[in-house]
């Protein structure tokens, strides 16, 4: 005996849509804001993908569809990045931090000592987690100077036996970045998580590149390897089938289901990098949108950024206000504004910008205007 047919739930009413929807300035290190285009356009295809009747999230990651989307978002990070053919690109699980495990499990080889440069919080976490895998030589650190500045590199101590050099081009919590590119003839391994794609990048000074994808890329959840295919097959027969680069590669990371909305959502943003003019164009707006923050903080006699001129992050502007004591009433009055997540993270204190790719300038504009109109009535 068939079963009654049951009543199909009533469909869930839409209420508002996102055009009357007041969307906020979102300073957030991450996740952090993404651009307002992607997100419609996510929406628009939330329910029915293509005309092929189900969300991207239901589609099974063989299905022709997705196959697309995942090809077409490689396709695309290649180009903004100009990223050759001797390199392989991965979209993985596990976020920067597993990152600094597979780095080590990967690529230390049987000397098990890798170079690591010591500018903040990440490079702290990174070496710490390469120590359980080897040998760390930490070649320069900037402890002395509270992280505020990149110690130059004719200062670094370089071991000749270093599988690799591994470095923080920009520390997110510090707000501190290199200005140059590390030269070396070990293979140089960047965790790029908080500047990936804010402007260009010469990939093949490289031989590793890593990026969480919540900061620049998408949402959390899926993590970008750029990997020089001559480094991949070098993890020992201990190491987890996932957490082989070789395994990953070998797979179109497809070696077990994918986080495909995230990369679906990855895809729509390089799409919109695209449109925007690319990298050079994100560069142009970028740095102005940082050097106008960092102006403003420098003549305000309010507010104050520690870090050395020419180290100074373009993401992640941490600032501190002359009297602390007015933390909570300047992050109260900001939300007020609209302005949020401006709190420094929990280590540190403090005020912390982060501007990435999908904050506006006049975001950066309407927060320059409320430390403005902070510092004339409390000044
Ligand atoms: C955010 C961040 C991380 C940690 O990323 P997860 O994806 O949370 O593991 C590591 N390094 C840098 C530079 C970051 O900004």
């Amino acid at each position: 005996m068939t079963p009654r047919p049951r009543r199909l739930p009533r469909p869930i009413p839409t209420t508002r849509t996102a055009d009357i929807m007041t969307r906020v300035h979102n300073f957030c290190a991450g996740p952090a804001a993404l651009p307002e285009e992607v997100l419609k356009q996510a929406a628009s295809e939330m329910l029915d993908y293509h005309g092929r009747g189900l969300s991207v999230m239901e589609m099974s990651h063989r299905s022709e569809e997705f196959v697309a989307i995942a090809e077409t978002a490689e396709r695309d990070l290649r180009e903004l990045l100009n990223i050759s053919d001797d390199y392989a690109v991965l979209f993985l699980q596990g976020g920067a931090s597993q990152q600094f495990a597979m780095v080590p499990m990967n690529l230390m080889g049987e000397k098990r000592k890798a170079d690591y440069i010591n500018t903040g919080q990440w490079s702290i976490k990174a070496i710490k987690e390469a120590r359980r895998y080897g040998t760390v030589n930490v070649a320069a650190s900037s402890e002395d100077t509270a992280f505020s500045t990149v110690p130059p590199q004719n200062t670094w101590a370089l071991s000749d036996d270093a599988a690799y050099v591994h470095y923080t081009p920009n520390e997110t919590i510090g707000g501190l970045e290199y200005s140059f590119v590390p030269e070396t003839d070990k293979p140089l391994v960047a965790d790029l998580s908080s500047t990936i794609l804010s402007r260009p990048l010469d990939v093949s000074r490289y031989g590793l590149i890593y990026a969480g994808a919540q900061k620049n890329i998408g949402p959390a959840g899926i993590t970008v390897v750029i990997v020089r295919r001559d480094l991949i097959g070098r993890a020992g027969e201990q190491v987890p089938a996932m957490l082989d680069y070789r395994i990953h590669a070998e797979n179109g990371s497809m070696y077990n289901t994918p986080p495909t909305y995230a990369w679906y959502l990855a895809g729509l943003v390089f799409k919109w990098l695209k449109a925007q003019g690319g990298l050079t164009h994100m560069a142009t707006i970028n740095r102005r949108k940082a050097e106008k923050l960092y102006h403003y903080i420098d003549e305000s006699g309010f507010y104050s950024n520690p870090v050395e001129r020419h180290s100074r992050s373009w993401m992640n502007v941490p600032f501190v206000l002359a009297d602390d004591s007015l933390d909570k009433t300047f992050l109260k009055g900001a939300e007020g504004a609209g302005l949020l997540n401006l709190a420094g993270h929990r280590s540190v204190g403090g005020m912390r910008a982060s501007i990435y790719n999908a904050v506006p300038e006049a975001a950066v504009d309407a927060l320059i205007n409320y430390m403005k109109d902070f510092a004339q009535r409390h000044g």
